[in-house]
């Protein structure tokens, strides 16, 4: 691998699939130098003095496995944290919620009989584990952001935050697969599946699994948030895209403000 001297401060990656997703991060970026790679445009520049790469994947595991990869050998960034939106499983897991992710698992791996319902043939494991201290600090950034503040203003997280009186940050596992997951049908039958195999998801997505199967690889320091735009149900298609614009950005764009500075701090 070509990472820059080691005097050079590494950057962060921060992912995202959607380039509405991106959007509240990209007016934040100070610097900004953009290169084509891989089929994909990245963001260099600083957020708050901390040098970051953005980088968008686009929908779906092997897009997001290519994107992890091109982070990890081009830009030589030292942790990758995705910010998303996804589908709610867990019953408590409402709209306007956000879930950071323990770990991650393919919920469309079957190689049985082979090897069992979900497990990644030769690795040995089913899911796959965020890093524990980046999964903290995240955990922390995004409570910090739901965290009632009486002088908040404007359109930040809490601003957005507001219309989902009492959002909650869940932390648990993640299901990604490619499949945007659209029916109450769809949705039970994905749950019961992975509960009988001895499995909860909180949420579903298309990307997840797919990066943190590629930092394992790699060694590198792997998190994800994701705010819940839809309850994976018959009406997961309605007001997505504007779900994302009025919503999800300003959460990723506060989460990562918090993640940065907790980061900082270390
Ligand atoms: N309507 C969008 C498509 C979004 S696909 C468009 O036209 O561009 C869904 C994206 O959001 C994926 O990146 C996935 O990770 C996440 N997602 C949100 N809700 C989901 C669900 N119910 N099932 C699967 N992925 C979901």
């Amino acid at each position: 691998m070509s990472f820059p001297s080691s005097d050079h401060v590494r950057p962060t990656a921060i992912l995202s699939a959607l380039l509405a997703e991106q959007r509240g991060l990209m007016e934040l970026l100070e610097q900004p130098l953009k290169v084509s790679h891989a089929g994909r445009d990245f963001w260099q520049g600083t957020l708050h003095g901390h040098p970051v790469v953005l980088g968008l994947c686009k929908i779906g595991k092997v897009a997001a496995a290519t994107t992890a990869t091109a982070l990890i050998e081009r830009f030589g960034v030292q942790r990758i944290v995705f910010t998303g939106v996804a589908g709610g499983l867990g019953a408590a897991v409402r709209v306007g919620d956000v879930v950071v992710a323990t770990d991650f698992l393919q919920h469309d791996l079957d190689a049985s009989p082979l090897f069992a319902r979900y497990e990644v043939p030769l690795y040995g494991r089913t899911r796959f584990a965020g890093d524990p201290a980046l999964t903290a600090l995240l955990f922390s950034a995004a409570s910090r952001m739901l965290a009632p503040q009486p002088a908040a203003t404007g359109l930040n997280g809490q601003g957005a935050a507001r219309q989902f009186a009492g959002a909650r940050v869940h932390q648990g596992l993640i299901a990604s697969g490619d499949r945007f997951v659209s029916g109450a049908g769809e949705s039970r039958h994905l749950r019961q599946g992975l509960a009988d195999a001895g499995h909860e998801a909180l949420a579903v997505e298309m990307e997840g699994a797919a990066v943190a199967q590629v930092c394992l690889d790699y060694g590198v320091p792997f998190a994800a948030v994701r705010t819940i735009s839809d309850r994976a149900d018959d009406d997961a298609h309605v007001d997505f895209a504007q779900f994302v614009d009025e919503v999800a950005s300003h959460y990723a764009h506060e989460i990562i403000e918090n993640l940065l500075d907790l980061l900082s701090k270390k």
